[in-house]
């Protein structure tokens, strides 16, 4: 392709992308468990008017634009207080998960190397943990111990001890873990951080707009949040179970000390004194103010509401599931996270990525993912209205797939291009 030489008009640009659109994943029928979340009509014309009010705008320098330093400090106070943060705790608005898991690792590395004296700093993660942590190490030179999980798929507290040494500058915990949605032994691990002197990061870039609700809700919970007394900070994805549009997430810290490892200042520049929070240089308005604006039309009823009609349907989900021979869920999911296998007995007639081929002829989107191989369900209020279509499609095309194989086994939580 190469640029116009004479410009489109606005009806042409709108055609053409819609042309382009065409194949994508039907998330606006409820069809895609994963990516997109959706909380209905009304919420859409919310963020679509602050998306247009502040689609230009640039937090880059907040002198500029003082609401985008409120709005952040605003978003990051609402955060904090769900995931029961303490007083003189920080934090910061970033452009999702993977930023904010960066910077708890380059924080971690930064406080090892000013407070320990480490410089070849190490982290130790269960393998559930997410890819992001393996991405930061790469970045930020940091050695990464992958330690096995338990039969539950939980980390194994005993084998995380084993792993750590006078290097580690990080351990990790998920609430819940993205593969099968079951929450690591935060208590536990946590301890583990402190007794070494280093840092616990638990990820809640799932679970943190959707744990607080459940708890509220009645659920019971093991602990995981800032409650946790070794936990140093805690990953919070808007942009997931947040209902805000993508480039959103919040990364808090449990004091302003440890804040400021995460911060970039320098004075040398000819272009003036630089200071960013995380990665980003110039910041984009439109994810910040649309995720203020989701955490004020929602509140925390229509979050509550939210919450129990996506686990009504990873119930009815899980259940249909357990009805169909063939089919089981992979371990205990205890949030809005399903992974779907073959049944114990049944591997050598059912090829699960076979079934979600099928699944993906009719419309319906899963990731693919393995050790065990298994198809993924992030399950959110837009799930909802099509559950009871999806458990009788998920049978057909069981039925229609038994005894084949899909030839190609690669999985997909992420492409390159
Ligand atoms: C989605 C997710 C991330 C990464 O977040 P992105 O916003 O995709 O960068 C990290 N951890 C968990 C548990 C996640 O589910």
């Amino acid at each position: 392709m190469t640029l116009p030489k004479h410009g489109l008009s606005k009806q042409q640009v709108v055609e053409a992308l819609e042309a382009t659109r065409r194949g994508d994943a039907r998330w606006q029928e409820g069809r895609t468990f994963g990516m997109v979340y959706d909380a209905g009509p009304e919420a859409h014309e919310v963020v679509e008017a602050a998306a247009l009010m502040f689609l230009h705008d640039n937090a880059l320098n907040t002198k500029a634009f003082p609401s985008l330093g409120k709005i952040q400090a605003d978003v990051v106070g609402i955060a904090g207080d769900l995931l029961h943060a303490p007083e003189g705790a920080g934090g910061f608005m970033t452009s999702g998960g993977t930023e904010s898991i960066l910077m708890a690792v380059k924080a971690a590395r930064e406080r090892g190397r000013a407070e320990r004296g480490i410089t070849a700093p190490e982290m130790v993660v269960p393998i559930s943990a997410h890819a992001a942590f393996h991405k930061a190490a790469h970045y930020f030179g940091v050695v990464i111990h992958t330690v096995a999980v338990g039969e539950d798929y939980r980390a194994d507290v005993d084998a995380m001890a084993a792993a750590i040494n006078d290097n580690t500058v990080l351990v990790v915990g998920s609430a819940p873990q993205y593969p099968q949605g079951v929450v690591d032994p935060i208590s536990a691990l946590a301890a583990l951080a402190a007794d070494a002197g280093a840092n616990f990061h638990t990820d809640a870039c799932m679970g943190g707009f959707v744990l607080p609700f459940m708890e509220m809700l009645g659920y019971d919970l093991p602990p995981w949040d800032f409650r946790v007394e070794g936990v140093t900070s805690i990953s919070a994805d808007l942009h997931k179970l947040g209902y805000a549009p993508k480039g959103a997430s919040v990364i808090l810290h449990r004091t302003k000390e440890l804040r400021r490892y995460q911060t970039f200042v320098f004075e040398g520049w000819l272009g003036g004194f630089y200071a960013s929070p995380a990665m980003q240089g110039t910041r984009p308005a439109l994810p910040m103010a649309t995720a203020w604006a989701i955490l004020h039309h929602l509140g925390e009823d229509g979050y509550k509401r939210l919450t129990a009609t996506a686990l009504e349907t990873v119930r009815r989900m899980v259940d249909g599931i357990g009805e169909i021979d063939g089919l089981a869920v992979v371990g205990e999911p205890e949030a809005h996270l399903v992974a779907m296998c073959a049944a114990p007995g049944w591997e050598d007639r059912v090829d699960i990525f076979a079934v979600g081929d099928a699944l993906q002829e009719r419309g319906w989107f899963h990731d693919r993912q393995r050790p065990p191989e298994s198809l993924h369900s992030t399950v959110s209020a837009g799930n909802a209205p099509v559950i009871d279509d999806y458990l009788d499609d998920l049978r057909t095309s069981l039925a229609d797939v038994v005894h084949s194989r899909a030839d190609d086994r690669s999985t997909n939580y992420a492409t390159l291009e």
